[in-house]
């Protein structure tokens, strides 16, 4: 590592710095990657390029400050969150536009929801260590359980590039409202807020070495950090393969996993469904260019009513405007990268080589040029078909038409993923019936993307490995220890 002359760049009149922040601390490497905007391809800065030395400083830092950290109380700790929720709450417009730059993704979103929610996430959790997390005390033969949940030490946190600070503050506001210290890894294609967010840590006070940020792709930066025995815990969302390589390195310290993984949701249509509601949740299923890993991608409707639910999600997708995702007005932006980009098309062009019948989208949008691609539409493709049951990460949907429960069920389940399920439905009785066989971590009925930070979230089969949220976090940050104390024994 040397001192290089580059620290920083502006990002729509924003500075952002591109080092690595440890120990409170910028730290430059000599090695740098080249992060682009997938908005227009402008060049947006070389951002130091993280390997083992940044890691081990990183977490040698993390684990300095842990003890410190750890013995504060969970008001303490809580009350330096808040103050960095503050502090994002005052430049929600810089996160925003710098996320958007960074990652394509809707400036309108990130102004309205994302950041907002960053801030959210940070109070949330903060809180529910001062007032929430607790297990009524429970007696053995007149012996006390007593469940406390004591920091662990070193969290490691590897997050994608979707939606970077909003997952990103998903596990740090837990593991450091738990009193463990942490080192994240953001995704190379979209590093910028991370830094941002490095930053308000200092001004709200933080001490130095509790959160770090080392930058780096993940076969470097990444594989150093999830293969460290420095570590206490490691949170990765991000795709499968990669997930079995961390759990591959973290089986040798036994390090303990939470992942958070893809999916091939389900979209059913019952045929006593509300056909505007359905179509309008439809279409939303091409939120964030699609790059979405709750998306109900797999549209299943009854075919009862399944030409006249065709015909109105052709109209509500038709009103979709793409377009620069700095645009308030757009509704869908750009894929994130060249090669993600090139990931998508594969998908839709090998579906059409293969005789698909696409009748919406299918190519890239010519108008707009560079990584901004139709939403697409794939009508009843074989149900083995990769288009059906692998994830392509963007704006594709299938439709599928279903004739009993048992078939939807049986198409709804018939994937080697069980993230979530959307179900749209005019009869309580139905939706439950349906709901209760679906193998799925979250199932939204007649609504999508109702999140509640105390609700569990995480996947099933191949689409998770334990729960976060609530006291499903906690659970996983920290140390759960169960004091049992006797009646006998006291001397006073
Ligand atoms: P996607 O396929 O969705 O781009 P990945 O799972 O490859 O997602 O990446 C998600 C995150 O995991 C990124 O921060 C990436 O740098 C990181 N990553 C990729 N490979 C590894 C690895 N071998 N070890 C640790 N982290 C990795």
């Amino acid at each position: 590592m040397t001192t290089i002359e580059a620290t920083g760049v502006e990002v729509a009149g924003v500075r952002v710095d591109t080092r690595h922040f440890i120990d409170g601390l910028r730290v430059a490497s000599s090695d740098t990657f080249r992060n682009t905007s997938p908005v227009d391809g402008s060049f947006l800065g070389d951002i130091s390029r993280g390997g083992q030395a940044e890691v081990d400083l990183a977490v040698q830092a993390a684990r300095d400050a842990f003890p410190a950290w750890a013995a504060l109380t969970p008001a303490q700790r809580g009350a330096i969150l808040h103050r960095i929720a503050d502090l994002v709450e005052v430049r929600i417009e810089q996160f925003a536009i710098v996320e958007t730059m960074d990652n394509g993704a809707l400036l309108r979103s990130h102004l309205r929801g994302v950041m907002p929610r960053v801030a959210h996430n940070l109070r949330f959790f903060a809180d529910y260590a001062i007032n929430d997390l607790g297990h009524p005390d429970f007696e053995t033969r007149g012996h006390n359980n007593h469940v406390t949940w004591d920091p662990s030490g070193v969290a490691a946190l590897i997050t994608p590039w979707n939606a970077p600070l909003m997952l990103a503050t998903w596990k740090i506001a837990p593991a450091l409202a738990a009193g463990d210290t942490v080192v994240l890894k953001p995704a190379e294609w979209t590093p910028l807020t991370a830094s941002l967010f490095a930053e308000l840590t200092v001004e709200a006070g933080l001490p130095a070495g509790v959160f770090n940020v080392v930058n780096g792709y993940g076969n470097q930066a990444g594989a150093a950090l999830v293969a460290h025995p420095g570590l206490s815990r490691i949170s990765f969302t991000g795709s499968v393969p990669t997930a079995k390589s961390i759990a591959r390195a973290a089986a040798d310290n036994l390090t303990p996993c939470s992942f958070e993984l893809g999916g091939k949701s389900p979209f059913i249509v019952l045929g006593d469904a509300d056909l505007e509601l359905a179509a309008s949740l439809a279409v939303e299923q091409y939120d964030n260019a699609g790059q979405v890993c709750l998306s109900g991608t797999r549209i299943l409707v009854h075919e009862s009513i399944a030409d006249a639910f065709a015909a109105a999600f052709a109209k509500k997708a038709g009103e979709l405007r793409q377009g620069d995702p700095r645009d308030l007005q757009t509704d869908i932006g750009p894929q994130v990268h060249q090669t993600h980009f090139d990931r998508i098309k594969g998908f839709v062009d090998r579906a059409a080589a293969e005789g698909a019948d696409i009748v919406m989208g299918g190519e890239p949008n010519a108008e707009l040029g560079g990584l901004y691609f139709r939403p697409t539409l794939v009508k009843q493709p074989a149900v083995d078909s990769e288009i059906v049951t692998q994830e392509v990460f963007g704006p594709v949907l299938t439709m599928q038409t279903f004739a009993t429960d048992d078939d939807v069920v049986a198409l709804a389940n018939g994937t080697e993923f069980g993230l979530a399920a959307v179900v749209v439905s005019g009869n309580r009785d139905h939706a439950n019936t349906i709901t209760k066989q679906l193998v799925a971590g979250t199932i939204w009925v007649n609504c999508f993307f109702v999140r509640d930070l105390r609700a569990p979230f995480g996947g099933s089969r191949k689409s998770g490995v334990g729960r976060e949220g609530g006291t499903w976090s906690f659970d996983f940050y920290a140390d759960v220890k169960n004091t049992v104390v006797s009646p006998h024994g006291w001397k006073e």
